[in-house]
Parts: C-alpha cells; sequence; structure tokens
C-alpha cells in the first residue's frame, strides 16, 4: 500500500525545510528512495507526503575542506569507487558501500539515505497483513516486542554497511534544519532505540558526511550475510588502526544502534573482542541466530586483528 498523497520536488535546502515544516512531520525524505519505497509497499511508512530531495545540487560533490574530505549526502554508493582520495585513503568506504544490497540499488542509493535507512528485524520487514497476524509489534503499533517473547524495547537492528565503515574512521556527520547548521560525529546521531534509532530531528537534511584526511588508516571489512548480493547484513565489522596506533572497531547488525570499542593496537585482543560482544545486544530477529552472530563477532575481530597487527 502506497500512503503518500502528496509529492514535492524541492530544488534546495532551505526549501525542503520549509516543506518539511509545512507538512508538519508528516512526510518523509526521498533520496534513492531503495529503502523508503519498499518501506512503503509493506505498510511501514505511512507519511503523507515525499519530499523529493535528488535534485539539490547543495548535497552532491566529493571534495577537500580543511582537513576532511566532505562527501555530499547524495552521493551514488556505486560511484564512491571512482573518486581517487577515497580509493587512496579511505578503501574500506568502497568496501563497504559495495556490499550493499545488488549493483542495481547501489547505482541509485545515496550515502545519506544508507546511514539514515530504517532499522530492521524478521518480525517487522513484513507485509501488513503479516505483521497484524501476530499482533504488531512495538515498532509498528504493538505494544511488547515479539523478537524477545515480550520485553517493552524494540531491538531492530542497524544494517547500515557504510556507518560502520565510516564510524571506524572517525566519519562526522552535518546536517541543517530551522535552528540552522550542526556537525558532530557520526556514532553521536544513534540512540539505541529501535523505535526511534536516530536522534535527529525529523526535519534535518543531512547535508554532508566528512571523513578526516592523512590518518593512514590500514582496515579491515567483513560482512554476514546469508547470500553475497541482495541480503542485508547479519554483522558488519569495520576496524580500524591509524598512524598513532588507535584502534577503532565498529559492528552493524546486531544492535539498534552501532556497536563502538575505542582502544589502541597493543591493547588485550580478548579484551577487546569481549567488550564488543557484551555490547552488541543481538536477538533472534535475524535469519541467523542470535548465538551464531555473537559467535562471528569474535571470528572477524579475530580475523581482523591478525590483517592490522600480524604476528611477528
Ligand atoms: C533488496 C534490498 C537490499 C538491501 N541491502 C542493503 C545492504 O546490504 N546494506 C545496506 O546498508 N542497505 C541495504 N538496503 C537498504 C537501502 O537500499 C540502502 O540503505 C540505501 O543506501 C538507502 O539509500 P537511499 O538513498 O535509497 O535512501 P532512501 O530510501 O531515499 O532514504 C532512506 C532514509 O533516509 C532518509 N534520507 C535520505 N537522505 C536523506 C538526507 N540527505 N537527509 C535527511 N534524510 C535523508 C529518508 O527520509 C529515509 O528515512 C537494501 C535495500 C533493498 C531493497
Amino acid at each position: 500500500m502506497i500512503a503518500e498523497k502528496k509529492y514535492i520536488l524541492a530544488t534546495t535546502v532551505q526549501e525542503a525545510i520549509e516543506q518539511a515544516v509545512a507538512n508538519k512531520e508528516n512526510f518523509k525524505y526521498l533520496a534513492g528512495g531503495t529503502d523508503v519505497m519498499v518501506n512503503k509497499f509493506q505498510g511501514n511508512e505511512t507519511s503523507g507526503c515525499l519530499i523529493d530531495i535528488t535534485k539539490i545540487t547543495e548535497l552532491k560533490g566529493i571534495a577537500k575542506q580543511g582537513d576532511f574530505l566532505r562527501i555530499g549526502a547524495l552521493e551514488i554508493l556505486e560511484e564512491l569507487k571512482f573518486n581517487s582520495i577515497i580509493k587512496d585513503e579511505f578503501s574500506m568506504l568502497i568496501e563497504a558501500a559495495l556490499s550493499v544490497g545488488s549493483p542495481l540499488i547501489r547505482k541509485t542509493a545515496t550515502i545519506g539515505g544508507n546511514v539514515l535507512c530504517e532499522n530492521r528485524c524478521l518480525f517487522y520487514n513484513q507485509s501488513e497483513w503479516w505483521r497484524e497476524s501476530i499482533g504488531y509489534c512495538l515498532k509498528c503499533d504493538g505494544d511488547i516486542c515479539i523478537a524477545t517473547g515480550g520485553k517493552n524495547a524494540c531491538f531492530s537492528e542497524l544494517v547500515s554497511d557504510t556507518a560502520p565503515a565510516l564510524i571506524a574512521m572517525d566519519a562526522e556527520i552535518e546536517y541543517v534544519d530551522e535552528k540552522g547548521t550542526h556537525r558532530q560525529k557520526l556514532e553521536k546521531i544513534y540512540t539505541g532505540d529501535g523505535v526511534k534509532p536516530r536522534n535527529i530531528p525529523k526535519n534535518a537534511i543531512v547535508t554532508s558526511l566528512f571523513l578526516p584526511l592523512n590518518r593512514g588508516f590500514k582496515t579491515a571489512f567483513f560482512k554476514l550475510r546469508e547470500r553475497e548480493s541482495l541480503e542485508f547484513t547479519s554483522l558488519t565489522s569495520a576496524v580500524t588502526v591509524d598512524k598513532k596506533c588507535k584502534l577503532k572497531i565498529a559492528l552493524s547488525g546486531v544492535d539498534p544502534k552501532p556497536v563502538v570499542i575505542e582502544g589502541k593496537i597493543e591493547d588485550d585482543k580478548d579484551l577487546l573482542i569481549k567488550k564488543a560482544i557484551k555490547a552488541s545486544r543481538a536477538v533472534d530477529n535475524d535469519m541467523y541466530s542470535r548465538k551464531y552472530r555473537r559467535e562471528m563477532i569474535s571470528v572477524y575481530l579475530q580475523k581482523s586483528f591478525s590483517i592490522l597487527n600480524p604476528p611477528k
């Protein structure tokens, strides 16, 4: 069922925000639409108005800005691989982008849409009649979490693949709303609450992602999924070490928000793995069991450490 009654094509950020204010939260911004439209067809997305932002040129472009590389929110996932700075300094972002969905999806999907794509759960990403038949869940009009057998919290998972890659490389996000421009560490926008997974204002437009230049990142990226194409993640692991030996782990697919652990390359690896598993509130809401995904965190992190800090 497609519920929107209105379609608005905005040509500037200002205009898009004005339209958002005018539609009083009953709207959705539309970028590539590969997430929004699927949710609309499944009846999970019911806003009355779509504000198309794809013609806003301010949201495009990849260029150095001070000590950072600015990537416009509308940049297409498939095209990141053509940028020489991304290739040289942030190649893990290309790996992550090329692991998303399928070639067709990646040719439409944007990086802004990817870090903001809706959390997922086996009991939520179903048709309207399926969800009705189980009495709905916390994320869609129900009053308990079905996946956990009745908890009063939602564990739908962050499934973005570029988010952990960006976070492990200390990315920042910039967004604009009626009050002005805001910029913060990317991981700070995720709440950990599956019902409302992000804390940026509803009217805000994400304009850019910023990656810090000259950090000399060494990286390791792994993704667990049932098939090598089309499939959402069951666990994405992105680990970096920079030239000052700072280590950063970011995981998606195992919690409503990214699991982020920071340390030094010389830190006790078993302890880092334990911390990552403890922070991951995975539940049985995925094709793979909670137990298996938690075990795979250990497997992927061990593999990452052996790439980033090979035994002498
Ligand atoms: C079959 C299939 C497989 C998929 N596999 C994967 C996968 O493996 N990994 C993965 O990460 N994703 C996957 N996806 C989800 C989706 O395709 C991607 O997350 C994609 O990057 C979303 O980008 P988009 O531009 O299409 O976003 P849209 O669908 O346009 O938007 C997504 C969300 O972000 C908001 N939004 C978008 N841009 C902005 C902006 N600039 N400012 C404010 N809000 C904005 C929208 O309002 C919406 O809430 C898959 C989707 C499908 C259908």
